[in-house]
Parts: C-alpha cells; sequence; structure tokens
C-alpha cells in the first residue's frame, strides 16, 4: 500500500505537491469514488483517475550513475544548480535519485521511477552495503579508526558499526586513503564521521553499492541495470 499522492507523483503525472493540490480539489477518484484525503492508501489494483483520466501504470527503470562533482542529488533545484536526472538523455521516465550523494561526492548513484525500490535500497533496516573512498587530512589513528568500526557518536546519534580500513597514507604530507562500508545513509555521514576522528575528508567517492561497482563508466555516465541485477538487489 502506498500514498495516494506518491502514486500519482510517481505514475509521471504531477509532483508530489502537485499531486496533493489535485487530491485537495476534488479531481482524484479511486475506484470512481473522489477522494479528497491526503493520506489515502492505495494498492496495486486500485483503479486511480486524475481529472477523468485513468492512471497508466509507467514501467519501472533503474539507472546506474557515476555522478560527477559539482551535481545536486535531486530532480529539481530551486537554486537552478545542475541535477543527476539533467545528465540523462532521451529518459521519458520520472527518475529520481535513490538517496543522496553529496555536491561535491563522486561515485555510484541508482536512480529510479520505483519507489518501494528506493525505500528497500536506502532504508538501514535492509543492510545493504555502500563502500566509499575517502581522502582525508592527516592520518587516522588506530584509535580513531576503531571508534567508527564499532559505532561513532554524532549529533543525530550513534553510528552502526561500520567497515573502515586505511589504505594508503603519507605522514610527512599528512594525508591517507581510507575504505569505508556503512548501510545507513544519514546526511553527510561519512564526512561527520571522519571529521569526529579529527581528520577530515577532502574527497569522497562511492565506490560500489551492494555488489555492484563503476566498472564501464566515466563520470556523467550511466547505463541501466539489468534485470537480473534489479532482482538480486531487492
Ligand atoms: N557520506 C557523505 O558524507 N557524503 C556523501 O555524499 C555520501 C555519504
Amino acid at each position: 500500500m502506498e500514498r495516494l499522492q506518491k502514486v500519482i507523483a510517481y505514475a509521471g503525472v504531477a509532483s508530489r505537491r502537485k499531486a496533493e493540490q489535485l487530491i485537495l480539489e476534488g479531481k482524484v477518484k479511486v475506484n470512481g469514488k473522489t477522494v479528497k484525503e491526503l493520506g489515502t492508501k492505495v494498492s496495486n489494483s486500485d483503479v486511480i483517475e486524475v481529472n477523468g483520466v485513468k492512471l497508466e501504470k509507467e514501467d519501472k527503470v533503474y539507472y546506474l550513475l557515476y555522478k560527477p562533482r559539482g551535481v545536486i542529488s535531486a530532480v529539481t533545484d530551486d537554486k537552478g544548480r545542475k541535477t543527476v536526472t539533467d545528465l540523462f538523455n532521451n529518459v521519458p521516465e520520472r527518475i529520481f535519485p535513490v538517496g543522496r550523494l553529496d555536491y561535491d561526492t563522486t561515485g555510484l548513484l541508482l536512480l529510479t521511477n520505483d519507489g518501494e525500490f528506493a525505500y528497500q535500497m536506502t532504508h538501514p533496516k535492509f543492510k545493504i552495503d555502500k563502500t566509499y573512498v575517502a581522502r582525508v587530512k592527516g592520518v587516522p589513528t588506530i584509535d580513531g579508526l576503531k571508534k567508527l568500526q564499532r559505532g561513532i557518536k554524532l549529533e543525530d546519534g550513534k553510528t552502526a558499526p561500520a567497515k573502515v580500513s586505511m589504505t594508503s597514507f603519507d605522514e610527512k604530507a599528512g594525508k591517507a586513503i581510507c575504505e569505508i562500508t556503512i548501510h545507513e545513509g544519514r546526511n553527510r555521514q561519512v564526512r561527520r564521521m571522519f571529521e569526529a576522528i579529527g581528520t577530515p575528508v577532502v574527497k569522497l567517492k562511492r565506490e560500489r553499492f551492494a555488489f555492484l561497482d563503476l566498472t564501464g563508466l566515466n563520470p556523467g555516465e550511466y547505463r541501466q541495470l539489468t534485470k537480473h541485477e534489479v532482482k538480486l538487489l531487492r
């Protein structure tokens, strides 16, 4: 069961906000009855009409993007900055990013028009590993890395245990490269974790998402996931 406004938005008829407006204006029917309640839940078998037109179910699509720096992980941006969906050509479906990567973070980002899939990929209870390579300022101590592994207190609570390793360091230059795997996706989480042990991130890339990686793609390029990959992910 999904919220009515979400289903309308995912079907590509309108944005979520516009869908809410349509419901409130009495322009939406479910199984022939006008529905004005925003919280109404509908299932796949319900027939939804918007302005007297039956909602066509859009085919679900799944993309893997190598996000470049300097792009917002959103569908639109009120400041007019470039968004990840601007990188897609000839994709008629209303795709949106699955979770977010920061403006300056590069790497693997999934996009889809399947809300349930997006939920499954991002909610920590599904424990999907996301692996990042972080170049940090300074060299983390063993104690610092252990703290990240066990979980570290941030202002929004303790993080779940993580896999962390330092792949190289240069004591003289005062920098190191670390690999970290987490399954949470809090705002700027990896940056805040390294900040908390005194070695702030200067460059961040998501290398892997579950078993997926960036093989064959350059920054800004994307490919569709195969049916098999989608099945394995859920
Ligand atoms: N953690 C961050 O700090 N930034 C990202 O973009 C992703 C994870």
